[in-house]
């Protein structure tokens, strides 16, 4: 059975990164109908927050990635919040001390940076396990201080292989990691204890995760390896399969801190989750070599972890916009709607909720826009003019009209009076033969006053459609205040 997990710290926003890994493990899940697991890891209490918890289940949620087991869903390896699995901790760390695999150390940092110079070495994070065996008076001499201390795994003195599932084979050295803390001197438990306690615990088969934390996992297997030995959860240690960097601008890694890297943007600016999603797919996945779009249940059949590359994914943002706005032309009308309506409520278009005169012309209004939409909040600045008042529709200053061109509108004014149905192929007729035919003018210069006195604009959706959707009376107000 595959047993998956997405284990984010709530630390602040999910970025597309942690989103990217979320998305890989409920695929590899779904394709092996397998368990996807979520674990809020929040053992780092003072950067952790409730809301941006509720920020993440909120996410993900709106993101179709929902977990199988969770601390909404619940599951039979409970509690899914790590602070609340404290307990559990002391003790298995108290059993690791006992068999041998973890040990106490009384140094203070000055004791180790001393020796550490002193045998000519660079203090950075290393450790000359000073305290791995220290005699019963040496520990008594400690105690009897009163000092604090660490707990820090020991390290094998044999070099760490293991296969990753994209990287291939991977040797750690022996003597190239030193044994690491995994609970603080105020009894903290470190993320380098918990993180391989609780995949142990609830039975993970695969960690997929991002290559930044690759260096992490040398120091993991020691630690499920020591856990199998003494009996604690599955007794295996799960497979790796470390996905590539993701770059930004400039050939550097994609930082929390870049434009363009949290979700949260995203989801403002109006993607669909979908369109995200297939985007972050494609960083390190294809479904075929010549197919960029397709749905998440596709790449949930397709999945194949070996297929995804070890080169590192750049980031695209104008890629990303074209994949969401394919997306966008997939959906039918009647389902794009509903993604457009907050937007149109936000931007004061439409009244929340919207009313049914509203939704009918937004409805109608969708298909003259959908192909050009790449986000959906596009939709506010394309529309506005539709769901603007008569009165209220302002001519920009660079549409402004000529003297000349007040015979256009004239022109225009009077053969839409004349018709009788005010439908799309009526109105266009009407306008050819008083414009182009009347007037002798070339389209572009008969219907671009029409367009300006229609929407206050030089550009904007279809002319004809427009008019059709706002109707006669309107249509012909807008036309006779902008010859006024
Ligand atoms: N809580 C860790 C993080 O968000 C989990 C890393 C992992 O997947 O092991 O970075």
């Amino acid at each position: 059975e595959v047993r998956v997990r997405f284990p984010p710290s709530p630390t602040g926003n999910l970025h597309v990164g942690n989103v990217r890994s979320a998305l890989f493990n409920w695929a590899f899940a779904r394709h092996h109908g397998g368990t996807f697991v979520l674990r809020i890891e929040d053992t780092d209490a003072a950067r952790s927050t409730e809301e941006s918890m509720r920020g993440v289940l909120e996410s993900l949620h709106w993101l179709g990635l929902d977990p199988d087991e969770g601390p909404e869903q619940g599951g039979p390896y409970g509690p899914y919040v790590q602070s609340e699995r404290r307990e559990l901790y002391a003790e298995i760390v108290d059993r690791l001390i006992a068999a041998g695999h973890a040990y106490r150390c009384y140094c203070t940092r000055e004791e180790q940076e001393e020796r550490i110079g002193a045998a000519g070495g660079d203090a950075q994070g290393g450790y000359d396990g000073h305290c791995r065996d220290l005699s019963e008076s040496q520990l008594s001499a400690y105690k009897a201080e009163g000092r604090d201390f660490v707990v820090r795994m020991r390290m094998p003195d044999h070099d760490i292989t293991f296969t990753d599932l994209v990287r291939g084979e991977i040797t750690f050295p022996a003597g190239n990691v030193p044994d690491y803390v995994i609970v603080r001197g105020n009894g903290d438990p470190l993320y380098t204890l918990v993180n391989p306690v609780d995949d142990s615990l609830m039975r993970i088969t695969h960690v997929l995760r991002g290559e930044d934390l690759l260096s992490s996992t040398p120091r993991q297997i020691v630690l499920y390896e020591a856990l199998a030995a003494i009996g604690v959860g599955s007794g295996r240690t799960p497979l790796f399969g470390h996905l590539p960097i993701v770059m930004g601008e400039g050939n550097r890694r994609l930082s929390k801190r870049d434009a363009g890297s949290g979700l949260a943007e995203y989801r403002e600016r109006g993607f669909l989750p979908e369109g995200l999603l297939n985007y972050l797919a494609l960083l390190g996945w294809a479904i075929a070599e010549d197919r960029d779009v397709f749905s998440m249940a596709e790449m949930a059949e397709a999945f194949d972890i070996r297929r995804v590359s070890a080169n590192p994914a750049r980031f695209d943002p104008k890629k990303c916009e074209a994949i969401n706005a394919a997306h966008i032309r997939a959906l039918p009308d009647a389902e794009l709607v509903p993604h457009l309506v907050p937007f149109m409520i936000a931007a004061g278009l439409v009244t929340d909720p919207p009313q049914a005169d509203q939704l009918a012309l937004l409805e109608g209004a969708t298909p003259l826009i959908k192909e050009r939409l790449n986000t959906c909040s596009e939709v506010v600045d394309k529309l506005r003019f539709l769901f603007t008042d008569d009165e209220r529709i302002e001519i920009e200053e660079k549409a402004r009209l000529k003297p000349e061109e007040g015979q256009v509108l004239d022109t225009a004014i009077e053969a839409l009076r004349a018709l009788d149905s005010f439908d799309r192929e009526s109105i266009e007729a009407a306008l050819r033969t008083g414009l182009v035919e009347g007037l002798g003018l070339k389209p572009k210069f008969a219907f671009g006053p029409v367009r300006v006195g229609l929407t206050g604009s030089k550009v904007s959706p279809p002319l004809f459609e427009s008019m059709e959707l706002l109707g006669r009376e309107s249509t012909l107000a807008r036309l006779e205040r902008a010859r006024a």
